[in-house]
């Protein structure tokens, strides 16, 4: 096989303890699933799951110890944080039940879903697509994978963030209006999942702006931190 142009390299994330990374085919992310975050936007927090996409290629890995810079992105002012757990998917299918859900999780990370919410609210406003508010450049950081063997029960994990030292965000996993396996299953119904598919859980209260210079921790327990600079 050759090709008009050298193709852009894979996207991958690393895996604690191991020398293989984690090749990334998709990146989906649920909305509003956390009921406490669906209020403080506006809505019930009743609602079905819903789901977007980033590309692969928004991802900025943050393997630490050191803060990973990411660049503030271009056409906002109001770039907001949502510290979120991420599943890695390791086996793909079609409308996998929530009960066998855990035989398609790899691992877990954490992730921040960067959003323009400026943008996202515009576009929201006149019933447009969200892309822009949500899937641009530099929008996915993720730390590195923990297996799900080994990341314990985070069914009821801490997830919390922290901007310059204070707290922003802080909840846990027990708090997911859809929990991991309820999220695959209706994620399967509508899309086929495969193997390096990532998916952002959602996020807690409290999000809210980040400016240029901002320090931005966060965790979620049993898996290894994320520490971001933004330039
Ligand atoms: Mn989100």
């Amino acid at each position: 096989m050759s090709y008009v142009f050298p193709p852009e390299p894979v996207v991958s994330v690393p895996v604690l303890g191991r020398e293989q990374r984690f090749p990334v085919h998709r990146i989906y992310c649920v909305g509003r699933n956390y009921a406490a975050h669906a209020r403080e936007m506006g809505f019930s927090g009743r609602e079905p799951p819903f789901f977007f996409i980033k590309p692969a290629d928004a991802l900025v890995v943050a393997e630490g110890p050191r803060p990973t810079v990411v660049p503030y992105p271009s056409l906002t002012t109001d770039l907001h944080h949502e510290i979120e757990c991420v599943v890695a998917i390791g086996q793909g299918g079609r409308d996998i039940p929530a009960a066998e859900a855990a035989r398609h999780v790899f691992g877990y990370a954490v992730g921040v879903d960067l959003t323009r919410r400026d943008l996202q609210a515009s576009m929201k406003q006149q019933g447009k697509p969200w892309c822009i508010g949500k899937a641009f450049d530099h929008s996915a950081p993720i730390g590195p994978i923990t297996e799900a063997s080994l990341a314990g029960d985070i069914g009821r994990a801490s997830i919390w963030l922290q901007v310059n030292g204070s707290d922003r965000q802080r909840s846990d996993l027990g708090q997911l209006i859809w929990n991991v396996g309820e999220i695959i299953e209706h994620l399967s119904r509508a899309w086929e999942l495969k193997a390096g598919d990532l998916i952002y859980t959602g996020t807690p209260e409290g999000v809210g702006s980040l400016a240029r210079g901002d320090l931005v921790t966060g965790g979620v327990d049993g898996l290894q931190g994320i520490s971001l600079k933004m330039a």
